[in-house]
C-alpha cells in the first residue's frame, strides 16, 4: 500500500480499521513485534516527509524592521521630522528621522534576539514517543515516526500519530480533543465495519489524543497533515500564548506613562509659551521630552528578561513550557513535591522480608548488582514471595557489558528493579522462570489502585502493591499483623510492597479477586535521599518558601524521608488520603499549616490540596508524573511536571518540566524567576528615574528663565540611543547571590514599589540638580550658549552611565559588584560611550547634533561632578546594609 500513488493511500486511509491487524501489518510491511528497521525508516522518511505540521516561518529581520516602525512613538517622531521640516529645520528634521532609524536598528537586533531565544526553547518541548524498531523498544520525538512505526502506548502516553491497535491490554484513551467525547474510550482490537465513524473506531488511535490507562501497541498509519487532527488543527498548534500578567502590568505602566508624557507635553508647552520663547523651538522640545517618556523599549525587554530566564533555567534543568510560569515561579510560595525520584534517588534495593509467619529476613547488598545474601532464600515461603516479586513484575535486569556500561542497569521501574534483583541474590533465574510461566493477562499498575496483578500460563494470578490495597483483596483475618510490619518498616524509610497470590484462571478486573487472594509477604525498599535536596529544601525555607511532600507512598515512609530532609520538624503531622477525605474545607484549612507530609494520595486529592493551600493565598508549584496528576498540574500557580519519570499528558499539562526530575532544579527555577523579576525592577528604576531627571532640568529651566538646556535632538538622542544601548541589557544581570534570602516577590507586588520610588526620590533630583547647577553656572560664567548646552548634554549622558551601574542592586556596592558580572552590560555601555564621542568629536555628526568638542579637562571635571550620583547611592547602600541587615557588600 506505501508504494501506491499519494491519493490512492489517502483514501485508504478511512478504512484502516475495517481490516485484520494482519492485514493491516501485510498492507504496512511491519512485523509488529520487531518493527521497521533503519533502511525501512529512512525510506519511509523520505517518501512520507516529517509528522508535523507545517509551522509558520519565523519572522525575517525585514518584517522584524518593519514592525519596528508600527508604533505610536514612531509615529509622534515622524509627525515631530514633519513639522520641523514645515518650520525649515530641514536638518533637525533629517536628525529625527537619524534617530529613529538608529532606535529601529536596536529595536530590530533586540526583538530578533528575543524571538530566537524563544523559538529555540519552543523546540526543547517536543513532544516524545516510544517506538519498537529493530526489535528494541527506543523514545523519540513524534516528529520522528513514519507510516509502519510500531508505536508502544501506555497510561500517560500521548498518542503522537494515527495508528491502528495490534494489542491491548485494558487500554483506554481521552479523545475529548478529536471527538469532544470527555470519558475516556476503550479500545480493543478486530476489524470493525467501514461504515463506522471516528469515535467508534476502538481498533484504532489517533494522534493528539491520550493513553489513560492500560497499554498498547499499534502501527502507526497516517502522519502529520494527513492525521485526522491533521485536518482540524492546523491552525491550533500556531496559538499565541495570551500575554502574562506581568506583561499586562508592565503594559498598564506604559499606558500609565505615555498619559504622563502627555500630560507633560502640555506643561511645557505652556511654560515655554509664558517665556515666550519661539513657539517652533517649544514645540520641537516639547515633542522631544513627550517622546522620552514613552517607554518604547520596555515590551522588548521585557520579553528578552523572559527569554534570559528560561534560557538560564533550561541550563539548570528545568524547561519552560508558558512564559508565565517564569514571573510565577518568582513568586513561589508553597512547592508540594513527590517523594520518589524527586526528592530521593529513585534508586531502590531491596533491604529487608516479612513473611506471614512473623519472621523478618534481611538481606545484603547494594546497587544492582544481584551479589548479597538473602537471609532464609531456602524457604519455600521465601521463594514463592520471590516468585511473585519476578513475575508480576515489568522491568529488565542488564548485566554489565564491556566498555561503557559497566554496572548492572534497570530498564524500567526501579521499584521494580530493585525486585529483579532481589530474586536474583536469591539464586533465581529471572529468564527461565519469565519464560516458564508466560503472562497471559495483566491489570496495569496505576497510582489510584496503587497495585498490579498478572496472570500466567502455570496458573495463578500473582499481585504486588501497596500493603493497604493488596490486603484489601486478602480475607480480614491476615491484615491486622501484615499492616503493623508494613508501619513497622515504613517507620524506618523503607518503600512496603506487598505480595499475593490467587488461584484464578481467568483476569478480568479487580473486583473478582477480592477476598480470594493469599498474602505471601511484604518486602521494604530503601531509597536514600537525593543529597542535593536537603540544601534546597534548607535553601527554600530561608526563601520563605513551605516545602510540602505529596506522596503515594505510605504515611511513615514519607515522614521518616521528610524528616531526614528538614521538610518536617519535630511537631510536623502527616495526613494520608483516607484522613483526608474525611476532613471538610474547614477542618483541613485549620490542619493545613502543621502538615509537612500528605501520603498515600490519590491523584484527585492531589488536586485539593493545590485549592486549599491557593484558598490560603499560597501560589503553588505542584508536581507530577502521572496521567492522573494532569488536573492538578493545570489548576496549581506552576504545575511541574517530570522529565525522565513524567507522562507526556503531565508534560503538556505542565508550565514547566524538570528534565532530571531533582527538586533542587525547581528551586533553582524559582531562584531564576526572581532574577528575572528583580532584573526587570532595576530596569523600570532606571528607566523611571533618568526620564524623570530630564524632565525635571528642562522644567528647572524654563522655570528659572534659564535658555532651554538642552537642543530637542539631543533629548532625543540621549533617550533613544544613549539609553537604548544600555537598558536592555540590564535585564541580562546574573542573579545577586541573594535573591533566596528574600520573601517571596508578593503575586500584587507592584512594578513602582515604594522601596523602588524611594531610590527614584534620591537618584532623579540629583541627576537633574548637578545638570542644572552645571548648566547654570557655565552660563554664570558667560561661556557660549552652544557649548553650555553640549556639556550639559554629555554631564546627563555621563550621570545615566553612573546610575545604571547604581541600578544593578539595591543593596550592593556597584564599585563591589563591578562590570565583568554583565558582559552585555558592559558591552552596551562602551557602545554608549563610543557614540557620545562620536556624536562630540565627529564633525558630520557634531554639526547634525549642534555640539562642540569638549577639552580634555572639561571632560573630567564634569565625569567627577556625574560620579557623585554613584557616590550618593553607594552611601545610601552602606546605610541600608546597616540599617536592615540586608545581604552584604
Ligand atoms: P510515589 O511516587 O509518591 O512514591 P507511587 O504512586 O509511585 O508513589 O507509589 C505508591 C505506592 O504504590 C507505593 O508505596 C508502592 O507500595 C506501590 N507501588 C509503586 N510502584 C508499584 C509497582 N510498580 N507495582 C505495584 N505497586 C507499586
Ligand atoms: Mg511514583
Amino acid at each position: 500500500m506505501l508504494d501506491r500513488s499519494s491519493s490512492e493511500c489517502s483514501s485508504m486511509q478511512s478504512t484502516w480499521h475495517a481490516l485484520s491487524e494482519a492485514a493491516a501489518a501485510a498492507a504496512l510491511q511491519v512485523e509488529p513485534r520487531q518493527g521497521l528497521n533503519a533502511a525501512q525508516v529512512a525510506e519511509r522518511r523520505a517518501q512520507h516527509g516529517r509528522n508535523a505540521l507545517p509551522e509558520p516561518p519565523p519572522r525575517s529581520m525585514v518584517s522584524l524592521a518593519a514592525h519596528q516602525f508600527r508604533s505610536p512613538l514612531i509615529y509622534l517622531l515622524l509627525a515631530a521630522a514633519l513639522l520641523a521640516l514645515a518650520l525649515g529645520h530641514a536638518r533637525d528634521a533629517g536628525v529625527i528621522l537619524l534617530v529613529v532609524l538608529v532606535n529601529a536598528a536596536i529595536g530590530t537586533v533586540q526583538e530578533g534576539r528575543a524571538e530566537r531565544s524563544m523559538s529555540a526553547l519552543r523546540r526543547l518541548a517536543a513532544l516524545q514517543v516510544r517506538v519498537l524498531r529493530d526489535g528494541q523498544e527506543q523514545a523519540l520525538p513524534a516528529a520522528d515516526l513514519v507510516p509502519g512505526d510500531v508505536l508502544l502506548l501506555a497510561a500517560g502516553d500521548a498518542v503522537g500519530a494515527d495508528a491502528r491497535l495490534m494489542e491491548c491490554a485494558q487500554l483506554q484513551v481521552a479523545e475529548a480533543t478529536l471527538t469532544g467525547e470527555s470519558a475516556p474510550v476503550a479500545k480493543a482490537l478486530g476489524p470493525l465495519p467501514e461504515a463506522h465513524g471516528l469515535a467508534d473506531r476502538h481498533n484504532m488511535v489517533f494522534a493528539g489524543t491520550q493513553v489513560s490507562a492500560g497499554r498498547g501497541r499499534a502501527l502507526v498509519v497516517a502522519i502529520g497533515p494527513h492525521t485526522e487532527v491533521g485536518g482540524i488543527a492546523r491552525l491550533t498548534s500556531a496559538a499565541v500564548e495570551p500575554p502574562t500578567p506581568l506583561e499586562q502590568r508592565l503594559a498598564r505602566l506604559g499606558r500609565a506613562l505615555v498619559v504622563a508624557a502627555l500630560a507633560l507635553f502640555v506643561l511645557v508647552l505652556l511654560l515655554g509659551l509664558w517665556r515666550q520663547l519661539p513657539l517652533s523651538l517649544v514645540l520641537m522640545v516639547a515633542i522631544s521630552q513627550m517622546v522620552s517618556m514613552v517607554p518604547e523599549g520596555l515590551p522588548v525587554a521585557m520579553t528578552i528578561a523572559l527569554a534570559v530566564g528560561m534560557q538560564r533555567m533550561a541550563a539548570r534543568g528545568a524547561l519552560i513550557r508558558r512564559l508565565s510560569a517564569v514571573e510565577t515561579l518568582g513568586s513561589t510560595t508553597t512547592i508540594c513535591s513527590d517523594k520518589t525520584g524527586t526528592l530521593t534517588r529513585n534508586e531502590m534495593t531491596a533491604v529487608a522480608l516479612w513473611l506471614p509467619t512473623g519472621q523478618r529476613l534481611s538481606v545484603q547488598g547494594s546497587g544492582y548488582a544481584p551479589v548479597g545474601a538473602v537471609e532464609g532464600s531456602e524457604q519455600a515461603q521465601v521463594q514463592t514471595l520471590l516468585r511473585a516479586a519476578l513475575l508480576c513484575n515489568d522491568a529488565e535486569l542488564l548485566p554489565p557489558e564491556e566498555g561503557e556500561r559497566n554496572t548492572w542497569q534497570v530498564l524500567g521501574d526501579p521499584t521494580e528493579g530493585a525486585l529483579l534483583v532481589l530474586a536474583a541474590k536469591a539464586g533465581l533465574d529471572l529468564a527461565a522462570e519469565r519464560n516458564q510461566a508466560r503472562r497471559r493477562a495483566e491489570l496495569p499498575f496505576d497510582s489510584e489502585t496503587q497495585m498490579m496483578a498478572t496472570l500466567h500460563a502455570d496458573g495463578g494470578v500473582w499481585i504486588k502493591g501497596a500493603p493497604e490495597a493488596v490486603l484489601g483483596l486478602c480475607p480480614p483475618a491476615a491484615r491486622a499483623s501484615a499492616l503493623a510490619a508494613a508501619a513497622q518498616l515504613a517507620g524506618q524509610a523503607l518503600r512496603v510492597l506487598a505480595f499475593a497470590r490467587v488461584a484464578a484462571d481467568a483476569l478480568e478486573d479487580w473486583e473478582a479477586l477480592r477476598g480470594r487472594a493469599q498474602l505471601l509477604g511484604l518486602v521494604g525498599q530503601i531509597d536514600p535521599p537525593r543529597d542535593e535536596a536537603r540544601a534546597a529544601v534548607a535553601e527554600c525555607q530561608r526563601a520563605g518558601i513551605r516545602v510540602l511532600m505529596v506522596t503515594g507512598d505510605h504515611k511513615l515512609t514519607g515522614l521518616a524521608i521528610a524528616r531526614q530532609l528538614g521538610i518536617a520538624g519535630p511537631d510536623s503531622r502527616a495526613l494520608d488520603g483516607q484522613e483526608l477525605a474525611c476532613l471538610n474545607e474547614g477542618e483541613l484549612q485549620e490542619l493545613l499549616p502543621e502538615v509537612a507530609v500528605f501520603a498515600r494520595v490519590q491523584p484527585a486529592q492531589k488536586l485539593r490540596i493545590v485549592e486549599a493551600l491557593q484558598a490560603r493565598g499560597e501560589v503553588v508549584a505542584m508536581t507530577g508524573d502521572g496521567v492522573n496528576d494532569a488536573p492538578a498540574l493545570a489548576r496549581a500557580d506552576v504545575g511541574v511536571a517530570m522529565g525522565l519519570s513524567g507522562t507526556e499528558v503531565a508534560k503538556s499539562a505542565a508550565k514547566i518540566v524538570v528534565t532530571d526530575d531533582n527538586f533542587a532544579s525547581i528551586v533553582g527555577a524559582v531562584e531564576q524567576g526572581r532574577v528575572v523579576y528583580g532584573n526587570l525592577k532595576k530596569l523600570i528604576l532606571y528607566l523611571f528615574a533618568t526620564s524623570l531627571a530630564e524632565v525635571l532640568l528642562l522644567l528647572l529651566a524654563l522655570m528659572s528663565g534659564l535658555p532651554l538646556p538642552l537642543a530637542a535632538v539631543q533629548i532625543l538622542w540621549i533617550n533613544l540611543v544613549t539609553e537604548g544601548t544600555v537598558t536592555v541589557n540590564l535585564v541580562m544581570d546574573p542573579p545577586d547571590g541573594d535573591e533566596m534570602r528574600r520573601r517571596p516577590v508578593p503575586r500584587n507586588d507592584r512594578l513602582l514599589s515604594p522601596e523602588l520610588l524611594r531610590r527614584v526620590a534620591l537618584m532623579t533630583p540629583l541627576i537633574a540638580g548637578l545638570s542644572f547647577a552645571w548648566f547654570a553656572w557655565r552660563l554664570s560664567q558667560g561661556a557660549d550658549e552652544t557649548l553650555v548646552r553640549t556639556e550639559t548634554f554629555t554631564l546627563l549622558a555621563m550621570c545615566q552611565w553612573f546610575n545604571v551601574l547604581n541600578c544593578q542592586s539595591a543593596t550592593r556596592s556597584a564599585l563591589r559588584l563591578g562590570l565583568l558580572r554583565n558582559p552585555w552590560l558592559l558591552g552596551g555601555l562602551s557602545l554608549s560611550v563610543l557614540l557620545q564621542a562620536a556624536v562630540l568629536y565627529w564633525t558630520p555628526l557634531a554639526t547634525l547634533f549642534h555640539t562642540q568638542a569638549l577639552p580634555a579637562p572639561t571632560l573630567l571635571q564634569m565625569l567627577v561632578v556625574a560620579s557623585v550620583v554613584l557616590l550618593a547611592e553607594e552611601g545610601r547602600k552602606a546605610w541600608a546594609r546597616r540599617h536592615t541587615g540586608a545581604a552584604g557588600a
